[in-house]
C-alpha cells in the first residue's frame, strides 16, 4: 500500500485556491427504460430485463421514453437552466463489457438543458453554484468482479454481467466550475449535492437513494496559487455515493493535490477512486489528453424538439421547491436558523410536516421528534424515518397529551412501547395501563396518604415553607407510578395544607 502525502488541510488553503467541478448523475424513476419499454424495477433476476434494442442487437430500433425527456425538461426548470428547443441525442463510442452496444447513446454539444444555477446554503450563507448543463443517457449494465479481495477487477478470477440497468434513463447533471468557495470548498460541493437530491424527490423524478446508486457524484478537483487565473492540473473522484463521501473526497484531493504541488511535483490528470473506509482515494485510469469518443448524431433516433407550450406547461406545473419550502416551514414555525438546521440534520422535516398534517400542533410535533425520537434514532444507530412509528401515531400521543390523558413522562412510555411493536398509541395505553389519574378522588385519597405519612414534612409546608412540598408530590407521583398530573396533585397538597402556591 501506498502511503499517501497530505498536507494539513489549513496550510493547503493558505497556499492554494480550490477549483471543483461536480458531476451527478441521476437515474430517472421511469417504469420502462430510455429507449425501449423493459422494465427497470430493481432486484429482479440479473439479464432478465432486457431486449434487442438494449443489447444492442443489430436492426434493433431505439425510441425516446417521452416521461425521462418530461423529467429531463422539469430537472432543467428547477435548475433555472435554458430549455433547447432542439437537440439530439449523439453516440458516446467506447468498449466496455457492461455496455452491449459499444456505444452508449448520450447527448454532446446538445443537451436539453443549459446555464442554469442552484443556491444552497453553507453555514447560514447562500453559495450559487453555476450549472453548466444537464443532459440525457442512458446506464450501463452491472458488472461483478468475483474473486479478488476489493470486488474491483483488479484480482478478479471472473467476472458477472448484468444487463438489466443498462439503458435505464440518467441525467448528468454538470456544474461550471466552482470558484471562491475557499475553504468551505468540500461543504459547498456536499451542500449541492444534498439541495440537488432534495429538488430531484421534490421533483418526483427519482427517489435518487445515493446508497442504491440512484444518484452519483464524480467530483473534480484542481488547486491553483492564490492570484493565479488558470485552473490547475484536475482529478476526477468517481461514483462518490453518499454526501459525507463527497465532502470528505473534496477535502482529501485538496490535501492531496497540495502536497503534490508544494513539494514541486505534478498533479496527474486522472479518474480516481473513493474508498469509504478510511476517506482516500486511489489512482484509477489516467487520462493524458481528452478521450476521444468520437461522438456523432445518432442516427436511429429523431431530434427532440420540445414545444415552448409544453415547456411553459411543465414550468407552470413544478411543486413548491426544496429551498422555498424550508423558508416558509422556518417562518411558519418560528424557528431560528439553528433550530431549522437542528430538524434538517436530523432529516426530520417531512415527518413533522406529515404529524402537523395529521392534526398535531406544530410545536407538538417538533418536540416528539426532535426529541425522544431523534434521541432514539441515534441511539440505534439507524434514519430517524426509519423508526416503527408513523406521524399519526406520534400525533395521536400529542393529542393524547393535550386532552390531558397523558403527560411528558407517560408519552414517553407509549411512544417506547409503540417502537417496542406493542400497537397503536391507544393499546399501548391499556396494555400498560398509563394513564393520567385524573380521577379527583383518587387523587385526593393519594394526597391524603402522602400527607400521612409525611407529617413532618407537611407540618414544614403549613407553617410557610412551600418549597417543601415537593417531597409530597414526589411521594405523590410515586405511588401513582407517575401516572398522576403533577401540577394538580401540588394545587391539591397546597391546598390540603391550607397554604397559598
Ligand atoms: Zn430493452
Amino acid at each position: 500500500m501506498t502511503v499517501i502525502d497530505l498536507m494539513p488541510y489549513e496550510d493547503a488553503l493558505t497556499a492554494y485556491d480550490p477549483v471543483m467541478g461536480l458531476e451527478v448523475h441521476v437515474e430517472l424513476g421511469t417504469a420502462t427504460k430510455m429507449f425501449c419499454g423493459c422494465s427497470t424495477s430493481l432486484g429482479a433476476e440479473p439479464n432478465s430485463q432486457v431486449c434487442p434494442t438494449c443489447l444492442g442487437m443489430p436492426g434493433s430500433l431505439p425510441v425516446v421514453n417521452a416521461t425521462a425527456v418530461e423529467s429531463a425538461i422539469k430537472i432543467g426548470l428547477a435548475l433555472n437552466c435554458e430549455i433547447a428547443e432542439w437537440c439530439r441525442f449523439a453516440r458516446k463510442n467506447y468498449f466496455y463489457p457492461d455496455m452491449p452496444k459499444n456505444f452508449q447513446t448520450s447527448q454532446y454539444d446538445e443537451p436539453i438543458a443549459y446555464d442554469g444555477y442552484l443556491d444552497v446554503e453553507v453555514d447560514g450563507e447562500t453559495f450559487r453554484v453555476e450549472i453548466e448543463r444537464a443532459h440525457m443517457e442512458e446506464d450501463t449494465g452491472k458488472s461483478t468482479h468475483v474473486g479478488g479481495a476489493t470486488g474491483r477487477i483488479h484480482g478478479a478470477v471472473h467476472s458477472l454481467l448484468d444487463y438489466n440497468r443498462a439503458g435505464i434513463p440518467l441525467i448528468e447533471i454538470v456544474t461550471k466550475p466552482i470558484v471562491g468557495a475557499g475553504e468551505r470548498a468540500p461543504q459547498v460541493a456536499k451542500a449541492y449535492v444534498a439541495e440537488l437530491r432534495e429538488l430531484i424527490k421534490a421533483l418526483g423524478v427519482s427517489e435518487a437513494r445515493m446508497e442504491m446508486g440512484q444518484m452519483r457524484c464524480d467530483v473534480n478537483l484542481s488547486l491553483r496559487p492564490h492570484g493565479q487565473e488558470k485552473f490547475g492540473t484536475r482529478s476526477e473522484t468517481k461514483n462518490v455515493n453518499s454526501l459525507r463521501s463527497v465532502e470528505r473526497a473534496a477535502r482529501f484531493e485538496i490535501q492531496r493535490h497540495a502536497a503534490v504541488l508544494s513539494s514541486g511535483g505534478t498533479v496527474v490528470q486522472e479518474t480516481r477512486h473513493f474508498h469509504e473506509d478510511d476517506g482516500s482515494t486511489t489512482s484509477g485510469r489516467i487520462k493524458e489528453e481528452a478521450e476521444d469518443y468520437r461522438y456523432f448524431p445518432e442516427p436511429d433516433l429523431v431530434p427532440v424538439a420540445p414545444s415552448r407550450e409544453w415547456v411553459e406547461e411543465l414550468r407552470a406545473g413544478l411543486p413548491e421547491l426544496p429551498r422555498v419550502r424550508r423558508m416558509r416551514l422556518q417562518a411558519d414555525w418560528g424557528l431560528s436558523d439553528h433550530e431549522m438546521q437542528s430538524v434538517l440534520n436530523a432529516g426530520a422535516i417531512d415527518l413533522i410536516v406529515a404529524t402537523i398534517d395529521a392534526g398535531a400542533p406544530a410545536d407538538q410535533a417538533r418536540k416528539w421528534w426532535m426529541g425522544e425520537l431523534a434521541r432514539r434514532a441515534n441511539e440505534d444507530g439507524t434514519d430517524i424515518a426509519a423508526l416503527p412509528i408513523t406521524p399519526a401515531q406520534v400525533a395521536r400521543v400529542a393529542a393524547l397529551v393535550s386532552d390531558g390523558s397523558l403527560n411528558d413522562k407517560l408519552a414517553r412510555q407509549v411512544i417506547e412501547g409503540v417502537l417496542a411493536g406493542e400497537g397503536e398509541p391507544d393499546e399501548v395505553v391499556d396494555k400498560r395501563g398509563l394513564k393520567v389519574v385524573s380521577d379527583e378522588g383518587a387523587l385526593g385519597a393519594a394526597v391524603d396518604e402522602a400527607i400521612a405519612a409525611n407529617a413532618g414534612i407537611a407540618e414544614k409546608v403549613r407553617s410557610g415553607k412551600v418549597a417543601a412540598a415537593g417531597a409530597l408530590v414526589g411521594a405523590v407521583m410515586k405511588a401513582t407510578r407517575g401516572q398522576a398530573d403533577a401540577a394538580r396533585v401540588r394545587e391539591l397538597i397546597l391546598e390540603r395544607l391550607g397554604v397559598q402556591g
